[in-house]
């Protein structure tokens, strides 16, 4: 296998369907969804997984992102 896994949304809506597609660099479906799922993706029994809009996961805390060019340097 040399392809990495993406996930893509399921949900279909009356004008077409999302396109909403997760890159998730996983090599098995297992992790690929197992990664979808830490980022809010929701995974059917069945398979098909639906994208964190399309699933209605609502974050409460937007993520932290901390950012730091050098090592040491976040003392301001
Ligand atoms: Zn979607």
């Amino acid at each position: 296998m040399s392809a990495c896994i993406t996930l893509h949304c399921d949900q279909q809506w009356q004008y077409g369907t999302c396109a909403t597609v997760l890159w998730t660099g996983a090599r098995a479906v297992d992790d690929a969804h197992a990664a979808g799922a830490r980022v809010g993706w929701r995974i059917l029994p069945d398979g098909r997984t639906y994208c964190p809009p399309c699933s209605g996961y609502k974050p409460t805390t937007p993520p932290v992102v901390r950012l730091r060019s050098t090592k040491g340097a976040d003392r301001v």
